[in-house]
């Protein structure tokens, strides 16, 4: 995240030289295991105490040592050619017989003290371990030395210096943001000229949170504020500083903000906030310590700002809701900004910016494109014109078609084609399904126009219906809903009346249709019975669009009544689905045929099927293909 079409850090060292700092790591290893082994030579054989009495009973062996916990005895003479040496660890309890034994059959004996040398290179390794351990600590907890290639390198990644992108990055580059853009512009003057504000005794907020959908340019206004001010900007992201090494994170924190200092005014950006930034105290594990203390570290740093350094901290989420709620108190990020996700002139503002320098044919429309990508953010329209282009340059052809833009946008919005071995009788319920959904919609007053209907397979899905809301909707008026609800069932219901069977392609409209009327009912306060009691037990993420959970706060008798309403409003759209469907159910077919055979079909195409006296028209808008 966050680093799209950032320029890599010119400070992080070269992977050899940070692979040779294992070399250290490795002999410790090595001398660790020899000399947890005291006394074993590769000829030394090990084996059962018993075994050694036996072999000195039978007179095989000719001298023997012992040791405090061990006995090494050699079989056969020294001057007899080959000599093994076999050991065995002696019983804990010491045996009597063993002396005797020695000396009745004539073995030469030695006894060996454990001598100060054997004690020293028994604790070596240990010593050695802990001493690397306390260096790694002290070089990575910041101020020692900043060499590149150090061990701190190596483990922090990077070293705390300012990246520099390879082309100045100004608001100019931020298109559609306005709103974010006024709220962080007054910050430039500011680190323009921190005395100016200085001498008044003005305070000027030092933590900015950006908060926002991915892709939304979150990182890029960071990149801008940087690039306006003409100021150091010192970037990393919260993963970055979760490491194995307790109080590593900490001390690279402590370091980035001292280097920061030095360097003011300057500017700090925290990609990823949310994962050092949790809530302390929810986590598992020891990596927890290692992620508490780094976010202790940063709550300390923030804190010790004079009222007047010119260091402002720019931290961007998508997680606000999961924050620790010390970091968003006065004095840190108290100053909040929230980037959307573009309305329909964001996104052609966004679209100029980067179809600068593409060869685009002069048949695009780019408020076309703009219209036809509603929940696209930054990020998307980018990598759609990218696709765009990758498209075109595999035709071999030199300009960019709206073609290309359309084949792009598909891609970035269901996935790639995919090649899948469908059955002819699959393939037409695939046909009747997707004819189905496309009906509804068609004759439907209220629903979005409809784009096209496919049933070649992308991403996830087999069969796909397109509509694309004439405006970017901002409210869903209860009418639109209901229809929607129609349109998600009517492929099932069109299995239903025309193949007289039901199928599992319909999970996902079952899925969504669900999650619909549950909103409408239970928060959204829709159903005339339950009326407008807010009685949701999830709660949607403010960017990410996922549910979270939340614990149940009504009654059982409640939930049920909420099941009920639910079931009556998908019942009811199943009911609206039928009657539609059945009463076109020739112009239907007709849809089924023509897909089967051209498997995708445009507006036009599905009005020529569904509508060919022209008689259902104000429902049908035209659009141009994007
Ligand atoms: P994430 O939450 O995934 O970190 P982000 O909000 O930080 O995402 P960026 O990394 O800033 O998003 O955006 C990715 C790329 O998308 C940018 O480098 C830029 O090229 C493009 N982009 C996003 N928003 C805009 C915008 N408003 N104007 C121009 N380009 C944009």
């Amino acid at each position: 995240m966050g680093n799209h079409g950032a320029p890599p850090s010119p400070s992080g060292p070269p992977f050899v030289t940070q692979l040779l700092w294992l070399v250290p790591f490795g002999l410790i290893v090595i001398i660790l295991i020899s000399m947890l082994t005291p006394g074993i030579s590769p000829t030394t054989r090990a084996v059962p105490y018993s075994e050694i009495k036996a072999l000195i009973r039978e007179g095989r062996v000719s001298e023997a040592t012992l040791q405090a916990t061990a006995i090494i005895v050699i079989l056969g003479t020294k001057s007899g050619g080959d000599v093994e040496r076999v050991r065995a660890i002696t019983p804990q309890q010491p045996d009597p017989t063993l002396l005797p034994l020695l000396e009745e059959m004539g073995v030469a004996i030695t006894a060996q003290a454990p001598s100060e040398q054997s004690i020293l290179l028994y604790f070596l390794p240990w010593i050695l371990i802990m001493g690397l351990y306390f260096w790694l600590i002290r070089r990575t907890s910041g101020g020692v030395s900043d060499l590149p290639g150090g061990i701190g390198d190596f483990l922090s990644g990077r070293s705390s210096k300012p990246t520099k992108p390879v082309r100045k990055i100004t608001f100019a580059d931020v298109a559609g943001q306005d709103e974010a853009k006024n709220e962080v512009s007054e910050l430039v003057e500011f680190l323009r000229d921190p005395e100016r504000f200085q001498k008044v005794g003005a305070t000027v907020p030092h933590g900015v949170l950006l908060m926002g959908p991915p892709g939304t340019g979150k990182t890029l206004l960071a990149r801008a504020l940087a690039g306006e001010a003409d100021v150091p900007f010192f970037s990393t992201s919260g993963s970055e500083f979760i490491e194995v090494f307790v109080g590593v994170g900490a001390g690279r924190v402590r370091k980035m903000f001292e280097e920061a200092r030095k360097q003011a005014p300057s500017i700090i950006f925290i990609d990823e906030l949310d994962s050092i930034g949790r809530t302390r105290g929810t986590g598992l594990g020891g990596g927890n310590d290692e992620r508490e203390q780094t976010l202790n570290q940063i709550l300390a740093e923030l804190d010790g700002f004079a009222a007047r350094e010119a260091v402002v901290v720019l931290a961007a989420t998508n997680r606000p809701d999961v924050l620790d709620p010390a970091l968003l108190r006065p004095g840190r990020f108290d100053r909040h900004v929230t980037l959307s996700l573009p309305d329909k002139v964001a996104r052609r503002a966004i679209l100029d910016v980067h179809v600068k320098g593409l060869p685009l044919r002069r048949d695009v429309d780019l408020d076309e494109v703009a219209a036809g990508t509603p929940g696209f953010s930054g990020a998307d329209l980018k990598n759609l014109l990218n696709e765009a282009a990758i498209t075109a340059a595999r035709r071999s052809a030199s300009d960019i078609t709206s073609a290309d833009l359309d084949e792009a946008r598909d891609k970035v919005m269901m996935g790639t084609v995919r090649t899948l071995a469908i059955q002819p009788e699959e393939k037409h319920r695939l046909a009747v399904h997707e004819a189905g959904h496309t009906a509804a919609a068609f004759y439907n007053p209220g629903a979005d126009p409809l784009y096209k209907v496919t049933i070649i397979p992308r991403g996830r899905s087999l069969g796909s219906t397109h509509t694309l809301p004439e405006n970017d909707r901002h409210t869903l008026p209860e009418g639109y809903l209901r229809v929607q609800l129609t349109t998600y069932l009517a492929g099932r219901v069109a299995e239903k009346l025309l193949l007289g069977s039901v199928s599992s392609g319909a999970d996902d409209d079952i899925r969504r249709a669900t999650a619909v009327a549950r909103s409408m009912v239970a928060r959204w306060g829709m159903d005339p019975g339950i009326g407008p009691v807010d009685l949701r037990e999830s709660e949607d993420h403010p960017f990410l669009g996922q549910q979270i959970a939340q614990p149940r706060s009504f009654a059982d008798e409640t939930a049920a009544r909420v099941d009920l309403a639910v079931m009556g409003l998908l019942h009811h759209a199943e009911e609206q689905a039928t009657q539609l469907i059945e009463n076109h159910l020739a112009q239907v077919e007709q849809l089924v045929a023509k897909l089967e055979t051209e498997e995708t079909l445009d507006a036009e195409a599905i009005k020529a099927c569904l509508d060919p006296d022209n008689k259902v028209m104000p429902f049908v808008k035209k659009r141009k293909k994007v």
